[in-house]
């Protein structure tokens, strides 16, 4: 089960859970045809001590600079997004990070990836965990970087009741 809701660290120390409409903005825009463009956007919810609760996902706006196998997102419209969720929230509801598509079943991230990671971390006050996540035509590939550790999530298939 690829797309699943509960994801972990491997130390089972961060817990990262997907609302079903994120997982379901992950699946409109996988590559599943050789025509279609990379997506991507940011991850909005809540940090809960050491927790994410994804809730929400932006989709892909006009302004962002897409191809078959890059994606260049504009800050516009995913920062306006971000905000309003922000105050309309009562501050609950963040910035976590962001996603893209990979025409690949199971995807890696890319060099370039990598470098644009590092930059964002840098932009983020010291320590702050961001999470990335690239979305295969199979599988999602997520990990947590804050600029000093990466992790690698993993699925987490057996836990998958919501209470
Ligand atoms: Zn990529």
């Amino acid at each position: 089960m690829p797309f699943v809701t509960e994801w972990s660290t491997t130390d089972r120390r961060n817990l990262v859970v997907f609302a079903p409409n994120v997982l379901k903005v992950f699946k409109r825009y996988r590559q599943r045809f050789n025509w279609q463009l990379e997506g991507g956007g940011i991850l909005l919810g809540r940090r809960r001590g050491e927790h994410l609760e994804v809730l929400f996902a932006t989709e892909p706006s006009d302004k962002d600079r897409r191809s078959v196998n890059s994606f260049v997102r504009e800050a516009d419209g995913h920062a306006e997004i971000a905000h309003k969720a922000w105050q309309c929230s009562e501050k609950q509801i963040d910035y976590l990070g962001e996603w893209h598509t990979h025409p690949q079943q199971v995807p890696t991230p890319s060099t370039v990836d990598r470098h644009e990671w590092g930059k964002l971390i840098h932009e983020r006050p010291v320590l702050t965990t961001i999470l990335v996540v690239v979305v295969g035509t199979t599988a999602i590939y997520a990990e947590l970087i804050n600029g000093i550790q990466n992790k690698t999530l993993l699925p987490l298939s057996n836990t998958n009741c919501q209470n």
